[in-house]
């Protein structure tokens, strides 16, 4: 897989907006769905907080809340360019280094260095707890989910903890005898597996940890998932 370069970065996320916007449609593929109109509506991105509101009724979503740049005082596009400089470096760069790059404090710089490497750090423990598990498609042209388009692409599957410990497999496909060692490896027996309805996971019940489905689940650990998958397309899956 081709690694990720600063030209990448900066021509993918050119400015707050830029990264503000990739995380509402990393929360919401689909679009996002207005309680009060009670559909998926268009929403703008409001001028002076980062904040989106719907088109008819103007409710606002503030797509930062309940992920951990929700009470940051740092422009969330350093953020994303120490995300991105961690994962290319596989964690090898200092904090020192991190700060001189991303513009920043020392203090700041050792603060969000720490945060990041323990969210990308790999440590070997087994996860528990919540875990949700699923796969994405990486690199080609677009990323995406499975089906139409998938062809050629690497698959990731994700495994992450609620609360952030996070692992990242590259595997050969989504079949049940390929996933299911992996969560065994991966997942203590006891943890409460979150899938989708993907088959492939229906073993997983058998396998004595329990599976069901949850969106809460899912928006707590977005963002976790989120750093693996651009953790993984910077690093160049191997
Ligand atoms: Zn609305």
């Amino acid at each position: 897989m081709k690694k990720y370069t600063t030209t990448d970065f900066e021509n993918d996320f050119p400015d707050d907006d830029a990264c503000l916007d990739w995380i509402l449609r990393k929360r919401w593929p689909n679009g996002v769905y207005c309680n009060t109109c009670g559909k998926v509506t268009n929403h703008y991105k409001l001028a002076d907080r980062p904040c989106f509101s719907c088109e008819f009724c103007r409710n606002q979503v503030y797509p930062l809340q309940g992920t951990i740049f929700q009470d940051t005082h740092l422009p969330i596009r350093k953020w994303f360019k120490a995300f991105t400089q961690m994962a290319v470096t596989r964690c090898g760069v200092s904090a020192r280094q991190l700060g001189r790059d991303i513009g920043v404090t020392p203090n700041t710089a050792l603060r969000i260095w720490k945060q990041i490497r323990s969210i990308l750090t790999d440590d070997g423990s087994i996860l528990t707890g919540k875990v949700e598990v699923d796969e994405t498609y990486v690199g080609g042209k677009r990323e995406g989910k499975r089906g139409r388009g998938a062809e050629g692409k690497t698959i990731v599957m994700g495994m992450v903890e609620r609360g952030g410990r996070v692992r990242a497999k590259v595997v050969a496909d989504v079949k049940a005898k390929t996933l299911l060692p992996e969560i065994e490896a991966n997942v203590l027996k006891d943890a409460t597996v979150y899938t989708d309805d993907l088959l492939s996971y229906g073993g997983v019940a058998k396998m004595g940890t329990s599976t069901r489905p949850s969106t809460t689940a899912r928006k707590s650990t977005w963002w976790a998932k989120t750093s693996t998958q651009t953790a993984w397309k910077v690093s160049g899956a191997n």
